[in-house]
C-alpha cells in the first residue's frame, strides 16, 4: 500500500543515557520532536512538496537548543561552532550542501540556497556565507548559538582527552537533526543538519553534508538521513548503500537499512542510526545505539515521538 504522504525526523543518536534522563528533559525532547513534525505535516497536508516539508521540519529542530544543529550546536576542540547541512531532492537529484558555516540562523536554508541559486552543489567558508546573505537567510550572533550544556560537554571531553580517555556518554559525543518525506506527488526529499561531534578538530567535516553518506534521496529507491560517527558513515557510503541494496539486490527499505546499520556500521565502530522513507511512503528508523531521538506523523496528523531503541 502506498501512503499519500509520509514524514519522519531524527534529533540525533546522542540520546541522554537512560540513567541520566529526567521526566522534565524527556518531556522537553518529546515536545521538540512533535513541534518539528507538526511543522512538516502542515506543509505536506496542503499538498506542499517533500522538500519544503523536510526544510520546515529541520528549521524547527535547528531553532531548538536541545538538538545539535543551529542553536545549541556542539563546539570544536578550539571552542568554536562549525555547522554542516545538506538537502537532496529525490525527483531531480538536485543537491545543496554546506560545511563549516557559522552565523546563519538555519544552516539548512543555506544548503537549500546552494541548491536553488547556484550551479554547484557544495560550498564552505565565506562563499557559503555570501550565498546565504544573497538569499536573505537571517544571521545571528554567537550568543544566540551558545548553550552552557554544550560548552560543559566540551570541557568534560577535553579533560577526559587530556587523561587519555574518551567519553562513553553518547549525549556528549553525538547529535544531528534530519527529516525525510514523501509528498502527495510521490516525490522524496531529505534534509540533514549538524554541529558535528563534540571536540572535533577545527575544519573537520562529517557525513551530514556528504551526499551518499549522511544524506541521500532518489525517487526510485529511498530518502535517508543519518546520525552517528560520521567518519564511518562516510567510509561505508551509508545512505547510498541502502539505495543500492534496494535497486540491485531487490531488498526492502527495512532490510537494506537494517543491514547497513547493524552490519556495515555497527561492526566497524560506526555507532548511530538513520531514518529512511521509500517511494511507497514506508518508514524505517534503525539504530545500533542506545537510542535516537526520532518521530513520525501519520496523514491524519497523529504525532509519535520515540527516544530509546526498545520503544
Ligand atoms: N554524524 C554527525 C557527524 O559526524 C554527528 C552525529 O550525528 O552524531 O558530524
Amino acid at each position: 500500500m502506498t501512503n499519500r504522504f509520509s514524514l519522519a525526523l531524527h534529533g540525533g543518536a546522542g540520546t541522554i543515557l537512560r540513567s541520566k534522563m529526567t521526566p522534565e528533559k524527556e518531556t522537553a525532547y518529546r515536545a521538540g520532536i512533535c513541534d518539528a513534525l507538526a511543522a512538516g505535516h502542515t506543509v505536506l497536508k496542503k499538498d506542499g512538496s517533500a522538500m519544503d516539508a523536510v526544510v520546515a521540519t529541520v528549521c524547527a529542530l535547528e531553532n531548538n537548543p536541545l538538538f545539535n544543529a543551529g542553536r545549541g550546536a556542539v563546539f570544536t576542540s578550539a571552542g568554536k561552532q562549525e555547522m554542516d547541512a545538506a538537502v537532496m531532492d529525490g525527483a531531480t537529484r538536485k543537491v545543496g550542501a554546506v560545511a563549516g558555516v557559522f552565523g546563519p540562523r538555519n544552516p539548512i536554508c543555506v544548503a537549500r540556497a546552494v541548491m536553488d541559486t547556484t550551479d554547484h552543489v557544495f560550498f564552505t567558508g565565506d562563499a557559503a556565507l555570501e550565498i546565504a546573505r544573497q538569499a536573505g537567510v537571517p544571521f545571528e550572533d554567537a550568543s544566540y548559538f551558545f548553550t552552557e550544556t554544550r560548552w560543559q560537554a566540551l570541557q568534560d571531553t577535553l579533560r577526559l582527552r587530556a587523561q587519555g580517555t574518551e567519553s562513553n556518554d553518547p549525549a556528549r559525543r553525538h547529535g544531528t537533526v534530519g527529516a525525510v518525506a514523501r509528498d502527495m506527488s510521490g516525490n522524496l526529499a531529505v534534509a540533514t543538519s549538524t554541529g558535528g561531534m563534540t571536540a572535533k578538530a577545527p575544519g573537520r567535516i562529517g557525513d551530514t553534508p556528504v551526499i551518499g553518506a549522511g544524506t541521500f534521496a532518489d525517487n526510485e529507491s529511498c530518502a535517508v538521513s543519518a546520525t552517528g560517527h560520521g567518519e564511518v558513515f562516510i567510509k561505508y557510503c551509508a545512505a547510498h548503500e541502502i539505495s543500492a541494496r534496494m535497486r540491485f539486490a531487490g531488498q526492502s527499505l527495512a532490510d537494506a537499512a537494517r543491514y547497513v546499520v547493524m552490519e556495515d556500521l555497527a561492526k566497524n565502530d560506526g555507532s548511530g542510526g538513520l531514518i529512511a522513507v521509500d517511494r511507497h511512503g514506508n518508514i524505517t528508523m534503525p539504530m545500533n545505539s542506545e537510542g535516537m531521538y526520532r518521530g513520525f506523523v501519520t496523514e491524519d496528523g497523529q504525532l509519535t515521538s520515540l527516544i530509546y531503541a526498545d520503544e
